[in-house]
């Protein structure tokens, strides 16, 4: 059985964007042009940004660079850290939505979410090996939900290793504080601090072995936002700072209810028992009353992570849903597909059916396939509110679940299904 079934009967004159597509060198305007704007986007951070350069002296391209990933400033940040060397990013087709151009001009290498595309391995080596320039990836594919390390995949170091270049990390800090995930428009004030560190020469590339740059990569590459803000001091004061942070938190620890927490201003709270918790200056979780389950946020989300994993290891995971749903074919337009209907299981993994223009069609992609999942909180391009994607080689199909505050469970459920199947075969 094939796969993946992402037949859309589209019209005749919807353009597609075809991925494959071997990038272009950046054009060395753009490069400059990226520069001052860089600059201009930098200045406007409040609390101020510096990067720390370790281990960089006399590097020069090509090598990959690999960054943990926030928030927009992230890309800024980067391009003024490199200049004037030219930098080529994998990056996704609605993060150029209207403009292909630029992602074209700029030499980004386009790629659908969590999707495996062969062409990609020829794209990173037009650039190392032939353009000899950066190659940067963001190699959690997308903004931290938590301000800790998502899954880095395995190609990263099998990528390194097939194109023997030197391995570099960005480690941003206070992006994430600055403008969570799940409060992005809203930016705090926060000083950003990152190093860039060249953390495999490619002398020590060729001499490890694919799990041992992994491991390094993963290693250099740890980070944890809230214990980071306590160790700097930094005090967040906005008194808006808990808004949006229970789209995360989204099981409450006291009641064990789920999709049934809120916030407001500096409360987390849940509707269903009434315990509130304050998020303090410092990030930490104090309960208004009663004890205070998780300080450190991120050991709340791992909790809930946790959780769903025994679910599932327990055959009681199941979600369906009606949804509304947006494909991008190509860059320019999103196509509004109508209602549909979603299950998600360990036994199929996701599967969407529904029908457009008179024809039905399904799109699966089971849990082996799927690592990890696309999620938006107040998504930007289409409806401004929580959605997930789920991609295919050719086409994307962003969903709007009817269900409210589900597609953090849903990312975890992904998450957890690909391990515990993984780990299986590795046994
Ligand atoms: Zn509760």
């Amino acid at each position: 059985m094939s796969e993946i079934k992402d037949y859309i009967n589209y019209p005749a004159d919807v353009k597609k964007y075809d991925t494959s597509k071997l990038p272009k060198r950046q054009n060395f305007f753009f490069t400059s042009l990226l520069y001052i704007a860089s600059n201009l986007a930098v200045a406007t951070v409040k609390g101020g940004s510096k990067v720390e350069k370790i281990n960089m002296e006399g590097l020069k391209p090509p090598y990959l660079l690999l960054s943990n990933h926030m928030q927009f400033i992230d890309f800024p940040i980067k391009y003024k850290a490199t200049f004037p060397h030219r930098v080529h990013t994998i990056a996704t087709l609605e993060g150029y939505y209207h403009k292909p151009w630029v992602m074209e001009q700029i030499g980004s290498i386009c790629k659908r979410k969590f999707t495996t595309d062969i062409s990609l391995v020829r794209s990173c080596a037009k650039v190392l090996r032939e353009y000899k320039d950066v190659l940067c990836i963001y190699p959690e594919a997308r903004y931290s939900p938590i301000g800790t390390q998502s899954i880095i995949p395995e190609v990263i170091g099998k990528l390194a290793k097939k194109n023997k270049v030197p391995v570099v990390v960005i480690v941003h800090h206070g992006n994430y504080l600055r403008a969570p995930f799940w409060d992005f428009r809203r930016k705090k004030k926060v000083p950003l601090y990152a190093t860039m560190k060249q953390i495999l020469t490619a002398d020590q590339v060729a001499e490890m072995s694919v799990d041992e740059i992994n491991a390094t990569i993963r290693k250099e590459m740890e980070y944890d936002e809230y214990k980071w803000q306590k160790e700097n001091n930094i005090r967040i004061t906005e008194d808006y700072r808990a808004e949006g942070l229970h789209k995360v938190l989204y099981q409450c620890p006291h009641c064990m209810a789920e999709s049934k927490m809120n916030s407001k201003g500096i409360h987390l709270f849940c509707e269903e028992c009434g315990k509130k918790w304050e998020l303090t200056e410092l990030g930490e979780l104090k309960a208004l009353e009663g004890e205070t389950e998780f300080p450190h946020i991120p050991d709340w989300f791992e909790w809930e992570r946790a959780n769903v994993r025994k679910e599932i290891e327990e055959g009681r995971y199941s979600f369906e849903d009606d949804v509304r749903v947006y494909t991008l074919p190509g860059a320019l337009k999103y196509y509004y597909m109508g209602d549909a209907k979603v299950r998600h299981n360990i036994e199929e993994g996701f599967v969407l059916e529904g029908s457009y223009n008179g024809e039905p069609y399904r799109v699966q992609r089971t849990p082996k396939s799927l690592y990890s999942l696309h999620v938006e909180y107040d998504y930007c391009h289409i409806e401004p509110i929580d959605c997930f994607d789920i991609s295919t080689q050719h086409d994307s199909f962003f969903c709007y679940p009817t269900k409210q505050n589900v597609i953090t469970k849903l990312s975890f459920a992904t998450e957890e299904m690909y391990k515990i199947l993984t780990e299986k075969k590795d046994k």
